[in-house]
């Protein structure tokens, strides 16, 4: 009934599509096998794309090929561009979605990719002879072989959702939990451990007050996720922001004694940077309010999810504390709050490919690999995808350095580092950010998507053509000079000092108060730059954003890149896969331990595994005869 397939997917989330898209594109034959077809894509918890650090990601999916920045952009309701005021490494792309257009919109993309065969089942357990995997086993009893396999499993691996006393098991609300792979996979020898994560109740926009709160509309100008030529929104819905009370706090100090987090009823770790409701009221007992953005679901539903209430209480608490909240003073609940505990797997037990190190031609991605996110899903699956599609193709793993992308940042850390609670992207894990910005994902990301043969053909043309723009731009800027009778008016009125002699307006665009847009736009430069600017405004908007950031940001830049050069260094002395760290006696027992867990494949790997001293570098590097 099945062929044998090059790469089965296991799971249609945020990971397990991007993974089936990627490695179909490539060119692999895939089956997507997924327990749901209805709730492929999902958006389990807020429906938006993006915001700080996982914008950029979003950026970077688009650029290598993937489909998460379209998909976005298709079923987005409003578009914000965040850390406007801040430097452009700061820059964070966000949108607010339509949850059932995003779900769909998906779908679509992935039926009409060539190569993708679709199974509605529950994986049981994988096929393997010795240490590689040859297929799957469903719950209807098929035995489907493949050459390897990506499990993207996602909060289903024996979830158990809480809501008050109630427990129940479960993936998501509403859908059954995955069985079976958890076990077979420990006796195989892999470590599993416990998480959890919650989300907030959905509410009925019907019988909300919006003139009790404040209302937070888009961009005035929206921007986009996608390099290519999705529509920028034309019509788009606004959020609101409200805030919890004492009084609030103290109903939900009532339930406290049935809270499944506090009676120890759950045992995973859940994200620390997205505690519910209760748990910010215990942490934080000072604060008298929390903000709460009340956000649409999409275009054709009065549902409104309220993003900062996650909360596990029991339905009538939270729905008595929510009705002392200003504006939902009579509000209808569609459903309450829960939390979830789902297995991972520690992703020290990956390669840098994703691949586990245990049994050759699978691969973990997503929430499996303990990360929180859709974005951070997304990017995984993306990545073991193509690694997929390349390891039974002989070919090496592409894995992104930490200073080419945000992804490269997200997987070494999960690798090196490991990660004991959920964990989600921030500008703060990267250290070259200002080289990793969302406006240059396109320029740093497409040509290596070109390389491996995943980018589409208007993708590279676009990219080295901005690119020329870009030189061309710069170049006639230092050449360009502006005599101090046309420009000065102009430049005291934007609280600059007027020039004394001739300038470039190389120069000018040095100045912290002028940007290129605003001196092209006032100094009526575009007699000047009509034939150096592409026609197309929003190339033409992109290339002059990226020539400013370029001169402005100029020293900044080149002192980075000296520092990646230097690292890079580091980063090509390799260390053979077998090489027997516990042998090497003048390294800390510590450094011995995470060395022998980890195996890093390079020295500077090596150098970012936590517990790993600058001396243990040094001892390593002088036997590997550096
Ligand atoms: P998922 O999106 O979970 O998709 C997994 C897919 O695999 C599903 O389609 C499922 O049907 C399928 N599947 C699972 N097992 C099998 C099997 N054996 N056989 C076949 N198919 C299988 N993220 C945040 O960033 N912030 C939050 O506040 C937040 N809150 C959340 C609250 C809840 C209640 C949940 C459920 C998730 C929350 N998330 C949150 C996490 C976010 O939803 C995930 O990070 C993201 O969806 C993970 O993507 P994924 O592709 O790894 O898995």
């Amino acid at each position: 009934m099945f062929p044998e397939y090059d790469v089965i997917v296991v799971g249609a989330g945020h990971a397990g599509c991007e993974a089936a898209a990627a490695a179909a594109n490539l060119g692999s034959k895939v089956l997507l096998i997924t327990m749901n077809m209805q709730t492929m894509a999902q958006m389990s918890c807020n429906p938006a794309m993006g915001g700080v650090a996982k914008g950029q990601i979003v950026r970077e999916i688009d650029a290598l090929g993937g489909y998460s920045g379209i998909v976005s952009d298709r079923s987005a309701v409003q578009f914000r561009m965040l850390n406007r005021s801040k430097g452009p490494a700061m820059w964070s792309p966000r949108s607010q979605n339509d949850r059932m257009q995003f779900a769909l919109e998906w779908r679509r993309m992935l039926e009409q990719t060539p190569n993708i065969d679709f199974l509605q089942d529950m994986v049981v357990g994988i096929l393997n002879k010795g240490d590689r995997v040859t297929g799957v086993l469903t719950s209807f009893g098929y035995n489907i072989e493949s050459k390897s396999v990506i499990l993207t499993s996602g909060t289903f691996l024996n979830g158990i959702i809480h809501i008050g006393e109630k427990q129940f098991g479960g993936g998501r609300v509403a859908e059954k939990a995955s069985r079976g792979i958890t076990e077979q996979l420990v006796e195989l020898g892999f470590e599993a451990g416990r998480m959890k994560t919650g989300t907030p109740p959905r509410l009925d926009g019907r019988s909300i007050d919006y003139s009790r709160m404040e209302e937070q509309k888009g961009d005035s100008n929206p921007s986009k996720f996608s390099f290519s030529n999705t529509a920028n929104l034309s019509r788009q819905l606004s959020c609101w922001i409200t805030y919890t009370n004492n009084d609030v706090h103290e109903t939900l100090k009532t339930g406290f004694d049935y809270s499944p987090m506090f009676s120890g009823r759950i045992k995973g770790v859940g994200p620390r940077y997205c505690p519910s409701i209760e748990d910010k009221i215990n942490r934080f007992a000072e604060k008298d309010r929390h903000q709460l953005f009340v956000e649409p679901e999409g275009w054709n539903t009065v549902e409104v999810y309220l993003n900062g209430f996650s909360t596990s209480l029991p339905e009538s608490v939270q729905y008595k504390a929510l009705t002392k909240i200003p504006g939902l003073e009579n509000v209808k609940m569609f459903r309450p709050g829960y939390a979830i505990e789902y297995d991972y797997f520690p992703p020290h037990q990956l390669r840098l490919s994703l691949e586990t190190k245990r049994v050759n031609f699978l691969f973990f991605a997503g929430q499996i690999n303990g990360t929180t996110g859709y974005e951070e899903a997304a990017c995984q699956g993306l990545m073991a995808g193509i690694n997929a599609h390349r390891s039974i193709n002989d070919l090496p793993p592409i894995i992104l350095e930490r200073s080419e992308g945000y992804i490269g940042v997200l997987i070494d850390d999960l690798i090196n580092k490991g990660t004991d609670e959920p964990y989600r992207m921030f500008t703060s894990r990267a250290e070259y950010r200002i080289l990793l910005r969302q406006d240059n994902a396109d320029i740093r990301l497409t040509p290596i998507a070109e390389k491996i043969g995943l980018a589409k053909e208007y993708q590279t043309f676009r990219v080295k053509q901005k690119m020329n723009y870009i030189e061309i731009l710069i170049e006639s800027l230092k050449e360009s000079k502006v005599d101090p009778n046309d420009v000065n008016a102009y430049l005291v009125s934007r609280g600059t000092t007027p020039l004394q002699e001739r300038s470039t307006l190389f120069n000018l665009i040095l100045r912290p108060q002028l940007t290129l847009y605003d001196i092209y736009s006032n100094l009526e430069l575009d007699k000047i730059y009509k034939s150096i600017l592409p026609e197309d405004t929003t190339l033409r908007n992109e290339v002059m954003e990226q020539a400013e950031i370029l001169i402005k940001y100029d020293g900044y830049i080149s002192k980075e890149r000296e520092i990646v050069s230097k690292m890079k260094r580091l980063e090509d002395i390799p260390i053979a896969t077998n090489f027997d760290f516990q042998k090497l006696r003048s390294l800390s027992t510590e450094a011995r331990q995470k060395l022998s867990k980890v195996k890093p494949q390079t020295l500077g790997q090596a150098s970012r595994i936590s517990g790993v001293n600058p001396s243990d570098i040094s001892i390593l590097m002088t036997f590997l005869g550096r």
